[in-house]
C-alpha cells in the first residue's frame, strides 16, 4: 500500500481529525433514510477509540450552498452515531471557531466531536487557505476515511492536509484502494466490464482506460443508444448525445484494434414516452423504432450478457441498464445484479444507482466489493491518482 494506514500511526492520547462521509439521504421530516454510510465508518472510529484517540469528525451533508441551514445539520447523524458507538457524540453549532476549539481541547481519550456540516462555509468547496488552516488547527493527526470525496480538492480533503506530519487513510478507504487497484493491476481473466447509466460523456475517460484492461465490455443504459447511433442504427427518440456520436464511433474502432469486444444491446424495451406508465414493447436493434425511446435492455441482450458474465473471473459494473426508477424498466438492471452476484471470481460495483440496484436485489453480500464512491471509483479507475489520496502519500 502506497499510503500510510491506521497500522502506521500512533494515536494514543492524540487528537485525530477524521474526514468521514456522512452525506446520508434524509426524509422530509429530517430522519436518516439509510444509515449505511454511518455504519461504514465504524471500523475506523472504533479502532481509533480503542487505541486511545480523541476524535474530531468532519463531513458535508447535501448542498447548503455555504450557509447554515437546519435541514442540512449533522445533528441527526450525531444522534445515530452515538447509538451505534454507544458513546456520547457532541455536535457543536459550527465546524471552526473558538467554541469548537475549546470543546476539542477539553476532550478525553475516546471522546467524539462531530463538527457541524463543512459546507455551511463556502470555503470548504473553494478550498480556502485560512479555513483549511483553521480546520487543521483542531487536531494533531489527519485521517481520511471518506473515499467518495477524495476526487475533490476541498479544504477537508486536500487543503488542510499539508499542515499534518502524521496522516493516514482509514480502513474504508484502505479497502477501496485495495479492491480498485486489483482491477487495474492484474485482473484475472476474462475481465468483463459492464457500463450503463445516462451518458457516455461522464464515462469516456474510464472507458478509454478500461479498453486497455478488459476483455469484454457490455454496454447498456442510456449510453448504449449513442453507440448504436454511431453504428448507423435508428434509435427513435432514445437518449442520444449527438456531440458524442463520432467519439462513440472512435471508441468502437479503437476497441476493435485492441481486440476488446464491446457489446451493445441487440434488443431493447422501447416505450412510447419517458414515464413509469408508458406503453412499451420489445424491439430489435435494426428495426424501425419510429418515435419510441429505449428505456431498458431487451431479453435477448440480457440472456447474452448473462452468458458472458457466467464465464467472467473479474467484473466491474457501473451504471444501471435502464431507467430502473420505473418498475416496468427495472428488469435489465435487476437481472444483471443477480448475474454479477453469481460470478465465481472478483466483482466490484462502482457506487450510485448500480449499488442501490444490487442492494434492492438482495444479492449485495455476494459481491466482493461495493464501492461507496461512484464518481471517485470511476476517477480512480481512470488511472490518475485522486487528489485526496495524493496528499496522503508519504
Ligand atoms: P448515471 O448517473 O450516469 O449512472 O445514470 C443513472 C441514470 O441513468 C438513472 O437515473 C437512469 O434512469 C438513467 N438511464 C438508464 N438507462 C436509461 C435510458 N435508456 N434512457 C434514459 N435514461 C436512462
Amino acid at each position: 500500500m502506497e499510503y500510510p494506514t491506521l497500522d502506521h500511526i500512533d494515536v494514543k492520547d492524540k487528537t485525530v481529525f477524521v474526514r468521514v462521509d456522512y452525506n446520508v439521504s434524509l426524509t422530509s421530516a429530517g430522519e436518516i433514510r439509510d444509515d449505511s454510510r454511518i455504519r461504514a465508518s465504524l471500523p475506523t472510529l472504533m479502532e481509533l477509540q480503542k487505541k486511545g484517540a480523541k476524535l474530531v469528525l468532519a463531513s458535508h451533508l447535501g448542498r447548503p450552498k455555504g450557509e447554515p441551514h437546519e435541514k442540512f445539520s449533522l445533528l441527526p447523524v450525531g444522534k445515530k452515531l452515538a447509538d451505534l458507538l454507544k458513546a456520547e457524540v457532541i455536535v457543536p453549532d459550527d465546524c471552526v471557531g473558538m467554541v469548537v476549539k475549546k470543546l476539542v481541547s477539553e476532550m478525553r481519550a475516546g471522546g467524539v466531536v462531530l463538527l457541524e456540516n463543512l459546507r455551511f462555509h463556502v470555503d470548504e468547496e473553494s478550498c480556502e487557505e485560512n479555513f483549511s488552516e483553521k480546520l487543521a488547527s483542531l487536531a494533531e493527526i489527519y485521517v481520511n476515511d471518506a473515499f467518495g470525496t477524495m476526487h475533490r480538492k476541498h479544504a477537508s480533503t486536500f487543503g488542510m492536509v499539508k499542515y499534518f506530519q502524521t496522516k493516514a487513510i482509514g480502513r474504508l478507504v484502505e479497502r477501496e484502494v485495495k479492491a480498485l487497484s486489483r482491477l487495474l493491476a492484474k485482473p484475472e481473466k476474462p475481465f468483463v466490464v459492464i457500463l450503463g447509466g445516462a451518458k457516455i460523456s461522464d464515462k469516456i475517460a474510464v472507458i478509454e482506460t478500461l479498453l486497455k484492461k478488459a476483455d469484454q465490455i457490455l454496454i447498456g443504459g442510456g449510453m448504449a443508444y449513442t453507440f448504436l447511433k454511431a453504428q448507423g442504427f435508428s434509435v427513435g427518440r432514445s437518449l442520444v448525445e449527438e456531440p458524442r456520436v463520432s467519439l462513440a464511433r472512435r471508441i468502437l474502432d479503437r476497441a476493435k484494434v485492441k481486440g476488446v469486444k464491446v457489446f451493445l444491446p441487440v434488443d431493447s424495451v422501447v416505450a412510447e414516452d419517458f414515464s413509469a406508465e408508458a406503453k412499451h414493447r420489445v424491439l430489435k436493434t435494426g428495426e424501425d423504432w419510429q418515435n419510441g425511446m429505449a428505456l431498458d435492455i431487451g431479453p435477448e441482450t440480457l440472456a447474452f450478457y448473462r452468458e458472458v458474465l457466467s464465464e467472467a473471473k473479474t467484473v466491474f459494473w457501473n451504471g444501471p441498464m435502464g431507467v430502473y426508477e420505473f418498475p416496468a424498466f427495472q428488469k435489465g438492471t435487476a437481472n444483471i445484479a443477480e448475474a454479477v452476484a453469481k460470478i465465481r471470481g472478483f466483482s466490484v460495483i462502482g457506487g450510485g444507482d448500480s449499488l442501490a440496484a444490487v442492494q434492492e436485489s438482495g444479492f449485495a453480500d455476494k459481491i466482493s466489493h461495493l464501492s461507496t464512491g461512484g464518481g471517485a471509483s470511476l476517477e480512480f479507475l481512470e488511472g490518475d491518482e485522486l487528489p485526496g489520496l495524493k496528499v496522503l502519500r508519504t
